[in-house]
């Protein structure tokens, strides 16, 4: 996003305590080292010139470990988030783009889903991004502070010329793994489950490009900028792969044999999470452009190969 900002001539300043982050990876404007849920550090910030929004990606995103340390995932996903938009409404910034989750569904009732499908969320993580949401509408009505919530299906794939990737300690996510797994790094891969109701039995997903996330967050600042009210959007590509699927693209891009191991189900994962992402079409003037499974494969595998140096 900070990359992205940094083409379109946007100044940004970044604020990452880095426990997830990395100081390369702000490759425009302005690092500060410093914790979201510092008041002194949001105070030194946001008097430091006039912001036009903040956007928030600081969330801890495992759902396993917000079962077993849903203090954790409260405090920071809520409470910290809440204190951040005083902090905002203290400096006089009124918009604000958060990054939301498919995980505020919880079980899907129907198949895609859009954003009028109940919000019944399942574990700590998509509840907290949930409570946030409903908080957001609630700041709107009583304060103006509008915001547009972006509910990402699984975010995957690279920066296409391998500029930024994925780089999460520990990784958990299918693609990055996949891909290690092709580059050597790991073993093989192991497949949660293959006893789904789908047509292989492995679970369904939409891989939404994280470069097409990214322009969705740049639509999403024309919109507030445009006086658009405060919203939540789907954002997807709208096709499902399996995990046999994300495998079998991946042996085919990359040309390695990949070792895939049979797993048991991983708790608290439905069998088809597909968006419908036609209301940020309409409204965001959104068109995912980055492509489908095998773009994204292409570009993150290009990325794996430098990590991997293979
Ligand atoms: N998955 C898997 N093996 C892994 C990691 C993930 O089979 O090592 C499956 C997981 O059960 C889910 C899909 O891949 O069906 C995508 O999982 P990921 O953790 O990447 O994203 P999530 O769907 O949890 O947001």
């Amino acid at each position: 996003m900070v990359w992205l900002l940094g083409q379109r001539g946007v100044h940004v300043v970044t604020l990452d305590n880095l426990s997830a982050g990395h100081r390369d990876a702000v490759l425009h404007g302005e690092l500060v080292v410093g914790d979201m849920a510092d008041r002194a550090v949001l105070d030194r910030v946001l008097s430091s010139r006039r912001f036009d929004a903040v956007m928030h990606f600081a969330s801890y995103i495992q759902v396993g470990e917000s079962v077993t340390d849903p203090a954790k995932y409260y405090l920071n996903n809520v409470a910290h988030t809440l204190a951040l938009l005083a902090a905002m409404r203290d400096h006089g910034v009124q918009r604000f783009v958060f990054s939301s989750t498919a995980a505020v569904f919880g079980e899907p009732r129907y198949s895609p889903l859009d954003e009028r499908h109940p919000r019944e969320p399942i574990n700590p993580y998509g509840r907290t991004k949930w409570m946030i949401e409903q908080a957001l509408d609630d700041y709107d009505r009583a304060y103006g502070l509008r915001s547009v919530s972006l509910r990402y299906f699984n975010a995957a794939g690279a920066h296409p010329e391998a500029l930024l990737g994925e780089r999460h300690e520990p990784e958990t996510h299918l693609v990055p793994l996949v891909l290690q797994a092709a580059s050597g790094r790991r073993p093989h891969v192991t497949v949660f489950g293959r006893d789904y109701d789908t047509p292989d039995g492995t679970c369904i997903r939409d891989y939404i490009h994280v470069m097409d996330l990214a322009e969705a967050h740049w639509q999403a600042l024309r919109y507030l900028a445009d006086g658009g009210a405060t919203r939540a959007f789907n954002l997807g590509n709208g096709d499902g792969y399996s995990v046999q699927q994300v495998v079998d693209t991946a042996r085919a891009v990359t040309g390695r044999p990949i070792a895939v191991q049979e797993g048991a189900r991983r708790a608290g994962d439905p069998a088809r999470l597909v968006a419908d992402a036609a209301l940020a079409r309409a409204v965001l003037q959104w068109q995912p452009r980055h492509g489908d499974l095998r773009t994204i494969v292409q570009d993150a595998w290009r990325w794996e190969r430098r990590a991997a140096g293979a």
